[in-house]
């Protein structure tokens, strides 16, 4: 009987060690140790090889947790930040303009019988840009106009450009201008040549030029500061964090525009580059926190 009993109270000892019996069976080991020698035994034995103490043992469960979450958030954010940026880049390539060089069949500047300059577009043109400022003998306008292609327009909006009105108020067109985009003169296309003795230029701007020369003179400043603080670690981090900002921008407008920083479309461009920025960034500082996580361990 003793012996059967043994085995039960044995059976019971882990959890006992653990405090997890119901009060009952707590007092009935209880009892029993006071009188059984080999049950006690049996308990410090099981004590002794014990070598964590519970509590520990969560608290390491816990952060081996904690650390796995994290990557599994870092995994899913970086794979969403690089689906952003391929979709970025997709859009960007598919409705980068393509400008046309002139031709009749693109544009063509026409007068209605009432005094009104019409301009019609060819269903390839996906957009175009107008300028217009007074002309130089003072009674009318000078209009300068440039249009372009996208893959976008051509693949998937097809839709037509509506003609328009250079003059809704019956102004004095002087003449108008198309603008090439391949380095040869403004053409005239339309009313009287206003630069008799030379083609006019319309120069595309430059201010993406400017931006990427400060974000070179930025990044390589950061890098002399990455050479400088190189021995201590934490401010290497910091400053490495710092240097991939100018150096985000300068990808970006390399994806963007290519070597090629002349825009005519400054907005849309700056717009995408710095959006495509802030991805390249998203994806560096995920990457660099990916890359700690597995070096530290
Ligand atoms: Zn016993």
């Amino acid at each position: 009987m003793k012996r059967v009993s043994c085995d039960v109270i044995q059976d019971l000892i882990p959890l006992y060690v653990e405090d997890m019996l119901s009060e009952d069976s707590r007092k009935l080991v209880k009892a029993h140790l006071d009188e059984c020698e080999e049950c006690r035994a049996y308990l410090n034995e099981l004590q002794e090889t014990s070598t964590l103490p519970p509590e520990i043992d969560i608290t390491l469960f816990r952060k081996i947790q904690t650390n796995l979450q994290k990557k599994k958030w870092q995994a899913i954010v970086l794979a969403t930040i690089i689906t952003l940026f391929i979709g970025t880049l997709t859009i960007v390539f598919m409705t980068a303009p393509e400008y046309f060089p002139y031709s009749e069949e693109v544009v063509a500047v026409n007068e209605a019988s009432n005094e009104l300059v019409l301009v019609n577009f060819s269903d390839k043109v996906a957009g175009y840009n107008l300028n217009s400022y007074p002309g130089e003998n003072g009674t009318g306008s000078v209009y300068h106009l440039t249009t372009w292609s996208t893959t976008w327009h051509e693949l998937v909006d097809t839709e037509e450009i509506t003609p328009i009105v250079l003059n809704p108020n019956e102004e004095q067109v002087e003449a108008v201008y198309y603008y090439q985009a391949n380095g040869e003169a403004d053409q005239l296309i339309y009313g009287n040549e206003q630069h008799p003795s030379g083609g006019a230029f319309t120069l595309p701007r430059l201010s993406l030029a400017y931006l990427s020369v400060l974000a070179g003179i930025a990044f390589i400043i950061c890098v002399g500061m990455m050479f400088a603080v190189r021995s201590n670690r934490t401010y290497l981090e910091r400053v490495t964090k710092i240097t991939f900002l100018p150096l985000s921008y300068l990808f970006a407008q390399l994806i963007v525009t290519g070597w090629n920083t002349s825009t005519y479309s400054i907005v849309r461009d700056l717009t995408v580059i710095l959006l495509v920025s802030i991805l390249l960034y998203g994806i560096f500082w995920i990457g660099m926190k990916w890359v700690n996580s597995h070096l530290i361990e």
